[in-house]
């Protein structure tokens, strides 16, 4: 190491032993640009020094001024670079101004330093070290800024880090994009520590093997700091950053994204090589062999958890840890008819991209093809190397270049043991243009290769799936923490403590009656009600009464003034005995020729969704009143079962047969005032039903006889942490803004869930505990035939040990029933307090799709159910 370069030591507390360990924290451009921020960095550094470290503050250049400084140093003009050295200086002295600190001999030796380098006229051989020298000076002030605020001891990087010599590689990548030195050298945490307590350094600079100052390319910073962190076998190293840590996925993009509360080593490199920004790909390598622990900090807002990565994984199941994405991929695609078993064909093609100095990054092999993409970021890529490269290439083979792609990689330990999990997420990219898949061999990724322009759409889609579907399991609070959202947009309106808390003392009583049991609570189905009801832009409600069919709540929802919406015999029979002045709708699929009929003599408006009742049996529809119930063609919702659109469902007149409809609705008399689409079940995207609106809206001149439009019902209700309410407000604005445009015809609506889910728990108790390999089951009484939604379509229910409310959940448990059945499985990983036999569960959102979809299977009875008024 050379000889460390000291400017002032100022130690307040009492001097720290020889043995206190470091700390080292970096902070990027955006966290040093205001007093703000810089006071954090004190705050912060002054803080881990009292908590008795020794603290390395890493800095970057103020954000913009390597922009700046690099574009001075592509100018030929002096005065032109004079001009931007000014307007560097002035933001520096800006800052100091608002520090209210005075200009040091430090920070001006380097300003002196940067207008006399800039000045100077240069050979060609010496542009690149010359460019190089000019651009290390942001972080040159912006340290030396930061040592008069921190009092602390000024540290020139370059006599610290060095690079390695790289003889393969060009000049330019060794002075802009160098790669440090890796062997750590024992002495410099002793030279250090010499210094001062506190002490501040640049990031994104150093030497090489003969002195001369060489860059770390963009975001080297991070590089800087880890490589600090291993030489001083830190503590562990702090990156400060504008975001709280490592997301699902870009947050940006993706406000669902959770949060990466903890990592290890090798998945958090695999996210940050496969496109996140926040970590530069490079500075975990440093850290690994020593195994010094890497914090990620949001600097405006320190008190938020953030992202912690180390060597030890956190005991869990597996989960999908991000979905990370990579634009400006191009794949090229060779093809051989005679490739297959002919010996040196893979070394001939990539002797080609060796030659064109372009490194590949996925590959996928068929008997005639080889298909491999380049990465833009690692590889400088233009049309001409591109031609070039396919000219060679087509002497071995034919050659197609598809671009530009995206690289879209599902990130987790352990992948190929969960491809189980991916079933919806696969569907979902059927219908979609995919390249390339590859698998990586380490079993940490799996790659899908698009085109770019749907890759932004795309990655939110895929997002969703992998939660929806549990393969990335966001509940599992010890790796996953809140969304994007959740934690920087505006805070969620307060939807209060569930009603069963206050009811909590009760629910254990009724629960000694008999398990398993539903109840429900009558006052939460009246608030609902009313919230819908408050909505201007409907004319009339209907409940969608295979959510819950209990006559209690039936009744409690006709007062309400919601007409009932049924599909069989048997609920039109419940809703005339229990609401018999309802308006009742009738919305079968696939039913028999008598069940239309029942329906017609019950009073009910009968909707049609096919051409064979009107071609087979005219005689019952001529005459009537009908409504139609279209395909719009797509389908919406939380899992691919509850998708009731598109060419995979049964639902619907598909739109090609309308014309026919029409035709054969006139020829036997039958007047369709309806016009009726249900997409699916479970959406929180208040712009949905306007979308549904405006495409009944222009199908119904074509019908010409209409009174209303219904755009169904699937209001969903939030059910992982991190998702968001249904806006009604904003469902309402968007309706309006629809009617306004087609005042003609009544808006109906008809939701279930919305209704009824969030009023009713479903009550059972635990009956044994069971530790098997790595997981730790949890049997309570009810099972799939009690509440067959998770077993159906993945859904999750939020679920307490109600017997020991406020005990630790410190259990990860798979919450099962007693049917024979492997998909018997109410809940995955749980963190619950640990359970014991007796103890009373209790399964959130249940008052949907509960009861009613349970059965006698196994012979087990069916649950109880019981009302709270
Ligand atoms: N309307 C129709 C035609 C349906 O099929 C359903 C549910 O299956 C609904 C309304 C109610 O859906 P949700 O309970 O999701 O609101």
């Amino acid at each position: 190491m050379g000889q460390p370069a000291l400017c002032s030591i100022v130690s307040t507390d009492s001097p720290l032993p020889a043995t206190a360990p470091w700390i080292v924290l970096k902070f990027g451009g955006t966290s040093v640009s205001t007093a703000a921020r810089w006071a954090t960095i004190r705050a912060l550094a002054h803080g881990r020094r009292a908590e008795g470290a020794r603290v390395l503050v890493v800095v970057s250049a103020l954000s913009g001024i390597t922009d700046l400084l690099k574009a001075a140093s592509q100018e030929d003009d002096v005065g032109a670079r004079l001009v931007i050295a000014e307007q560097i200086e002035a933001r520096h002295v800006e800052l100091a101004h608002c520090l209210e600190l005075p200009q040091s001999a430090q920070w001006r030796t380097h300003m002196d330093a940067l207008r006399h380098i800039v000045q100077m006229e240069t050979a060609p051989a010496d542009l690149i070290p010359w460019q190089a020298s000019v651009m290390a000076h942001g972080e040159l002030l912006s340290s030396a800024m930061g040592a008069d605020w921190l009092h602390a001891a000024w540290l020139d990087a370059r006599s610290v880090l060095r690079a390695s010599d790289q003889p393969n590689q060009s000049e330019r990548m060794q002075r802009f994009s160098a790669l440090l030195e890796t062997q750590p050298d024992p002495r410099a945490a002793v030279e250090l520590a010499g210094l001062g307590e506190i002490l501040i350094t640049q990031g994104f600079i150093a030497r090489d093997v003969h002195g001369g100052t060489v860059l770390l390319g963009r975001g080297g910073s991070d590089t800087s700091a880890a490589h600090f962190g291993a030489l001083l076998r830190a503590a562990r190293v702090e990156i400060w950053t504008d975001v709280a840590g490592m997301f699902s996925a870009n947050p940006r993009l993706v406000p669902d994204a959770r949060l990466l509360r903890r990592l290890d080593y090798e998945e958090a490199q695999e996210i940050a090589t496969t496109g996140a920004k926040v970590l530069h790909a490079r500075c975990l390598a440093p850290l690994r062999g020593p195994r010094v622990p890497l914090w990620i900090k949001d600097t405006e807002r320190p008190q938020l958890a953030g992202t912690e990565i180390g060597a030890e994984a956190v005991e869990a199941s597996p989960s999908i840890k991000a979905l990370s994405m990579r634009k400006g991929i191009t794949l090229v695609s060779m093809e051989s008819i005679g490739m297959w078993q002919q010996v040196g064909f893979l070394a001939d093609v990539f002797a080609q991209f060796k030659r064109h100095g372009l490194s590949v990054d996925l590959i996928g092999s068929a008997e005639t093809n080889v298909t491999v993409s380049l990465d833009s970021s690692e590889n400088l890529l233009d049309s001409d190397a591109l031609a070039t490269l396919a000219a060679d290439l087509a002497q071995v083979c034919r050659v197609k270049v598809i671009a530009p792609c995206a690289a879209i990689t599902l990130v987790g330990r352990g992948m190929r043991g969960m491809l189980h999990r991916l079933q919806a997420l696969l569907a979902e990219l059927g219908g979609q243009r995919v390249h390339l898949i590859s698998q990586s061999s380490n079993n940490l990724n799996l790659t899908f290769v698009t085109d770019e322009s749907a890759a932004d759409a795309l990655l939110g889609r895929m997002h969703d799936l992998l939660l929806q579907s549990g393969a990335l399991r966001a509940d599992d609070g010890s790796i996953f923490g809140p969304s994007w959202r959740a934690l920087y947009a505006a805070p969620m309106a307060d939807t209060g403590s569930p009603w069963w808390r206050a009811q909590r003392v009760s629910l254990l009583r009724s629960a000694e009656q008999g398990t398993p049991k539903y109840v429900y609570h009558l006052p939460t189905i009246r608030e609902r009600a009313s919230a819908l009801r408050g909505m201007s832009a409907v004319d009339r409600w209907y409940y969608a009464l295979k959510a819950n069919s209990h006559s209690a709540v039936l009744r409690e929802l006709a007062r309400a003034g919601f007409g009932l919406e049924c599909v069989s015999p048997g609920e039109l029979a419940e809703a005339s005995a229990v609401a018999p002045e309802t308006p009742r709708l009738f919305t079968p699929n696939f039913a028999p020729r008598d069940d239309y009929a029942a329906a017609f003599d019950a009073g009910a408006l009968v909707c049609v969704d096919s051409l064979f009742p009107l071609q087979k049996w005219g005689d019952l529809l001529a005459g009537r009143e009908i409504g139609l119930r279209v395909d719009l063609g797509v389908g919406v919702g939380h899992h691919e079962k509850v998708r009731t659109g598109g060419s995979g469902s049964k639902f619907g007149l598909p739109l090609a047969d309308l014309p026919a409809f029409l035709a054969g609705a006139r020829r036997i008399g039958a007047r369709i005032t309806l016009l009726h689409a249900h997409l699916g079940s479970g959406v929180l995207d208040a712009a949905h039903w306007a979308g549904v609106y405006v495409q009944l809206a222009s199908l119904a001149e074509h019908v010409g006889t209409l009174r209303a439009l219904d755009v169904g019902g699937g209001l969903g209700l939030p059910q992982r942490e991190g998702e968001w309410p249904l806006d009604l407000a904003a469902l309402d604005a968007a309706l309006w803004d629809v009617k306004r445009a087609y005042p003609q015809f009544e808006l109906w609506m008809e939701p279930g869930r919305y209704l009824v889910a969030e009023a009713g728990v479903l009550l059972a108790r635990v009956t044994q505990v069971k530790d098997k390999d790595a997981y730790h089951y949890l049997g309570i009484d009810a099972g799939m035939h009690s509440l067959l939604r998770p077993a159906l379509y993945g859904a999750h229910h939020r679920m307490v040990n109600l017997s020991r409310i406020d005990a630790a959940a410190d259990s990860l448990y798979q919450v099962v029933g007693p049917i024979c059945e492997s998909g018997d499985v109410l809940g995955t990983d749980r963190r619950m307090p640990a359970g014991e036999e007796g103890d009373v569960i209790l399964i959130e959102h249940a008052g949907a799709y509960g009861a009613v979809m349970a059965s006698e299977y196994n012979r087990r009875g069916l649950p109880a159910q019981e009302i709270l008024e």
